[in-house]
C-alpha cells in the first residue's frame, strides 16, 4: 500500500502512527494510507520553521520573488502530473484538476510581485524634521488548514502569500486527498526554497487542535465547513491568534424573466454539476423570478441535465466524476431523500446511480429538485453534491431577500439583460461575491476572495493585498534626525520620560 508521509526536514518515523485511508473515488478502492501526526510531530515542525524563518525574512524581497518565479515554472512544467494525482484522489475530472492547480498558480504569480506590494508608506515632514513611515513585517510562522475540494488551489492561496511575505509555513491539508500538497512542497524546494520553510503535516482534529494551541504559531488560515471554521476562529482567538476562517456555502443564481435561458442552462450545467458540485462557489440553488420564468427554465434544464455524462475522473468526455468518499455519497443521497420528505419535487433523481464497469465508484447522478421552499432543511444546509434546487421567487424583491437572508453568504449570481436590475442587486444583496451573468464569480488573484455570514469568519480576505495584510504586521516608525551641531559630535540626546 502506498504510504503518504509528512513533508518535513528529517521526516519522522511514522510506521507506528495512526493512518487514514485515501480512496480512489472512481474505483472505490483504497489506494494509499496517510500518516496522521500528533503534538510531538507539530513541535518538531515548529522547531524547524523557527530555525529557517529569520534568514528567509532577511532575504531581500526580489530574491524571494525569484523562488516564486521558479516555483511557477515548475508547476507549469508538472501540470499534467499534478492534475492526474489530484484527480485520482479527489475524483474531479482532469480538466477540473488543472483548473484547481491553475487558480492556485495565479496567486503564486501575484506573489512574484512581492517587492512591489511590500513597499510601505512614507510621509516626509509630518512635523518639524519628523518623518513617519510604515513597514510590513512577517508574523513568523503561519499555519494553513485546508479542505479536500481544492487540494492545490487553496494551499497555494495561503502559503504563496505567507511565504512571499517572509513567513515560514506549516500546511495541514485534508487527509482525504493529501498527495498534491506534498508534491507542491517538493517542487517548492526544487525551486530554491530553503528546506523547512514550507512543511506539510497531515492529521485530523488532534493536529488541528495542536496548531491552535501552539504558542509559536501566531496566525491560522482555515478553509472548510462552517462549524469547524467557527470552532477554529473561536478557539484560535482564545489563544490570542490572528484567524481567518472560511466556511460552507449555498450560492443562489437569480434568473430574471429577461435572461437568456439557453445561456443560463449552459452556465448551470457547469456551475451546479461541474466537479460533482463539490465547490464552495458552485450554484446549487437557482431562483427563477416569476412562475413563467420557472416553468420555461425547468423545461430546458431537464434535457440538459439528462445529457450530462458522468465518468471516471480520467474520462476526457465526462462532465464530472465521482464524489470524494462513500460517506459523502451517502450524505448527498440522504439530502435528496430529505428534500423529498419535506415535500419538494424530485424532477431528476440521481440516487442509486451506478456507472457501468465502475459499480464500486462513488458516483451520484445529476439531480434536479423543484418546489423547494426557504423553510426546508435541504435548502438551508449545504449539500455539496451534483444537486440543483429550484426555489421560485415571486418578484425581484423576493430574489434579493432569499440569498440575503440565507445563513451562508459566499457567492451569488444574477442573470439578466437589465443593467439597472443587476446594479441594484449587486449593491443590495448581503453576500460577499457577486456575479453578473457570471455563474462562478471567483475574483482574480489581484483582487481578493472571501464570503460573508457563516461563509467567512474574520475580517480579512484570502489573497491579493488582503492576503499580504493577513500574513504581515504593520510597524509604524516616527523618526527625527536632529542636526549633529556641525562639529562632528552628535549633540542629540535621546529624550526620556518625565
Ligand atoms: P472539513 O471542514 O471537513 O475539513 C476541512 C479541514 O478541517 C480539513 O483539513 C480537516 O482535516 C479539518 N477537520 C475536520 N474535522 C475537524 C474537526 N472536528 N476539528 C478540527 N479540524 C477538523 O471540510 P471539507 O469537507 O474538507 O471541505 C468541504 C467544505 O469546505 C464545504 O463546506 C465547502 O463549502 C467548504 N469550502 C469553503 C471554501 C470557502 O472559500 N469558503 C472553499 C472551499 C471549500
Amino acid at each position: 500500500m502506498r504510504q503518504i508521509d509528512h513533508f518535513m526536514v528529517g521526516g519522522p518515523d511514522t510506521s507506528a502512527a495512526r493512518k487514514h485511508q485515501v480512496w480512489n473515488p472512481s474505483t472505490g478502492e483504497v489506494q494509499a494510507e496517510v500518516a496522521l501526526g500528533d503534538t510531538a510531530l507539530l513541535e518538531q515542525a515548529v522547531a524547524t520553521a523557527k530555525q529557517v524563518q529569520p534568514a528567509w525574512a532577511a532575504t531581500n524581497p526580489q530574491k524571494r520573488a525569484r523562488v516564486m518565479f521558479k516555483f511557477k515554472e515548475l508547476i507549469e512544467a508538472n501540470m499534467q502530473e499534478l492534475a492526474e494525482l489530484l484527480s485520482s484522489e479527489h475524483g474531479k475530472v482532469i480538466d477540473d484538476a488543472k483548473g484547481d492547480v491553475q487558480r492556485g498558480l495565479e496567486v503564486i504569480e501575484f506573489a512574484c510581485g512581492i517587492p512591489q506590494v511590500l513597499k510601505g508608506e512614507y510621509t516626509q515632514g509630518a512635523g518639524p524634521g519628523i518623518d513617519v513611515y510604515s513597514m510590513r513585517q512577517p508574523l513568523g510562522i503561519g499555519a494553513g488548514i485546508t479542505p479536500f475540494n481544492f487540494p492545490a488551489m487553496i494551499p497555494m492561496w495561503m502559503f504563496g502569500m505567507a511565504i512571499a511575505a517572509g513567513n515560514a509555513f506549516i500546511l495541514k491539508p485534508s487527509e482525504r486527498d493529501p498527495s498534491v500538497p506534498v508534491r507542491l512542497a517538493e517542487l517548492f524546494v526544487e525551486a530554491g526554497a530553503p528546506e523547512g520553510l514550507l512543511q506539510v503535516v497531515h492529521g485530523d482534529k488532534a493536529m488541528v487542535d495542536a496548531i491552535i494551541e501552539h504558542p509559536d504559531i501566531p496566525a491560522i488560515s482555515f478553509v472548510g465547513s462552517s462549524d469547524i471554521a467557527h470552532y477554529i476562529y473561536h478557539r484560535g482567538a482564545e489563544h490570542g491568534k490572528r484567524v481567518q476562517a472560511f466556511g460552507g456555502a449555498k450560492n443562489h443564481g437569480i434568473v430574471m424573466p429577461d435572461a437568456d435561458l439557453d445561456q443560463v442552462v449552459n452556465d448551470l450545467a457547469g456551475a451546479a454539476f461541474g466537479s460533482a458540485g463539490e465547490r464552495c462557489m458552485a450554484l446549487p440553488v437557482v431562483v427563477p423570478v416569476g412562475e413563467d420564468t420557472a416553468d420555461r427554465l425547468r423545461e430546458k434544464l431537464i434535457p440538459a441535465i439528462n445529457a450530462l455524462r458522468i465518468g471516471v475522473s480520467t474520462d476526457p468526455d465526462a462532465h464530472y466524476g465521482p464524489v470524494v468518499t462513500p460517506e459523502h455519497k451517502a450524505r448527498i443521497e440522504q439530502w435528496i431523500t430529505t428534500a423529498e420528505e419535506e415535500g419538494a419535487e424530485i424532477v431528476v433523481d440521481g440516487r442509486g446511480f451506478s456507472l457501468q464497469g465502475h459499480e464500486n465508484g462513488f458516483f451520484v447522478g445529476p439531480t434536479l429538485i423543484d418546489r423547494v421552499t426557504p423553510q426546508m432543511a435541504s435548502y438551508q444546509e449545504e449539500i455539496f453534491g451534483p444537486v440543483l434546487q429550484i426555489v421560485r421567487a415571486k418578484d425581484f424583491e423576493d430574489a434579493v431577500r432569499l440569498p440575503s437572508e440565507h445563513q451562508y453568504g459566499n457567492g451569488v449570481a444574477i442573470f439578466t439583460r437589465n443593467g439597472h436590475a443587476a446594479r441594484e442587486f449587486a449593491s443590495r444583496v448581503n453576500v460577499g461575491m457577486v456575479g453578473i451573468n457570471v455563474p462562478i464569480p471567483v475574483p482574480v488573484s489581484y483582487h481578493t476572495f472571501g464570503g460573508w455570514k457563516r461563509s467567512g469568519f474574520g475580517d480579512v480576505d484570502q489573497y491579493g493585498t488582503e492576503g499580504l495584510q493577513f500574513w504581515t504586521k504593520k510597524k509604524k516608525v516616527t523618526q527625527r534626525w536632529p542636526d549633529g551641531g556641525g562639529d562632528g559630535s552628535n549633540a542629540f540626546v535621546i529624550p526620556t520620560m518625565g
